[in-house]
């Protein structure tokens, strides 16, 4: 109990005034635009542990610009919308989302972290279908009338931000559906706030019967740090797959030598570039946006650069086809 009461004190401590992390930054007064408005929208979020990360007094630092709200937010874009991969017409109920064969995505909460201004699930309307209401029943009915879902995803939000207690109540449930053999979890949690990778949780993980792997989300190699690793490295000792996707954000990661180091820092501590995902384009992050030739070209220069094992799949999710295309 001590060591869960540690990351949600972590957590709770974070920052989310957007003036409070720019002074403590260096960039108190710094004219970076009027912030406020776009905070207003979608609030600011971010933990201690990643503000540390952030180089002091770079108001261009690409860890900071995923996270800083910025007046370009509320200028409209065409063709950049509230629902960009079609979420909303794919739900199967119980707060699950299917769009392609054998696999279901769960929305766990609507609960993060970090708030990452590019997320593709900014305007979600999480408080719709909740799931976490009474102990997963409405998903799990759901998943046992489908046997031909195989492997479950938990999403959000970040299904990390759930408690042990809830997380253990649902893995209990989907251990109990025979068909199930896959458990993925999609999470930025061990990225922004390692403390959260604490025993009981790897423990919890590890004795399950389903084969269980984590997609973390990490963008630019300086969130690769020594104390990710050691957050990591007790999960590949319990045999879970690690991966990694990552979102292609001009300002952040659009250079082949950042992405390139990303990869190699990635692999370092056990954990293989899985997607490189081409912005999906959600209202409030056009500037974000690397266009899909220079997109091309950057992955033509890591493969490259890099063995075909580091080098992630440049894909795009769109509304309707049977997996991530590639771009
Ligand atoms: C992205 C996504 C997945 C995962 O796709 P994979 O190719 O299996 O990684 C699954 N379900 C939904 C609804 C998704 O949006
Ligand atoms: S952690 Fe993931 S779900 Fe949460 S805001 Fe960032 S991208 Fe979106």
């Amino acid at each position: 109990m001590l060591a869960g009461g540690s990351w949600q004190r972590e957590l709770a401590q974070g920052f989310r005034k957007v003036d409070e992390l720019l002074s403590y930054l260096g960039l108190g007064g710094h004219p970076t635009v009027d912030p406020q408005q776009a905070a207003a929208a979608f609030p600011l979020r971010v933990p201690r542990y990643f503000a540390d990360l952030m180089r002091h007094g770079d108001p261009a630092d690409p860890l900071l610009r995923q996270v800083l709200p910025v007046a370009e937010e509320l200028v409209g874009a065409p063709g950049y919308v509230a629902d960009p991969v079609g979420d909303l017409g794919v739900g199967i109920g119980g707060g699950l989302l299917q769009k392609y064969a054998g696999r279901a995505l769960l929305i766990t909460t609507g609960a993060c972290a970090v708030h990452c201004r590019y997320c593709f699930r900014r305007h979600y309307p999480y408080g719709a279908d909740a799931a976490i209401r009474n102990r997963w029943q409405a998903p799990l009915e759901v998943l046992s009338r489908r046997p031909d879902i195989v492997e479950v995803i938990l999403s959000g939000g970040d299904p990390l931000s759930l408690s042990d207690d809830n997380l253990r109540a649902l893995l209990n449930g989907l251990e109990g559906l025979p068909h199930l053999r896959r458990l993925r979890i999609h999470s930025r949690l061990p990225v922004v706030l390692p403390a959260r990778m604490h025993p009981e949780l790897i423990e919890m993980l590890g004795r399950s019967r389903l084969a269980v792997s984590l997609v973390v989300h990490v963008n630019h190699p300086r969130e690769v740090t020594p104390r990710l690793g050691e957050a990591l490295a007790p999960l590949r000792r319990e045999g879970i797959v690690l991966l990694n996707q990552s979102v292609l954000l001009a300002g952040v990661n659009d250079e082949p030598m950042v992405l390139a180091e990303l990869s190699e820092g990635l692999f370092d501590i056990g954990v293989l570039p899985y997607y490189l995902h081409q912005l999906d384009p959600v209202a409030g992050a056009a500037h974000f946006q690397v266009d899909d030739d220079r997109a091309r070209a950057l992955h033509e220069n890591l493969s490259a650069r890099l063995p075909g094992y580091l080098v992630p799949r440049l894909v795009v999710d769109r509304p309707e086809t049977a997996s991530k295309v590639p771009l």
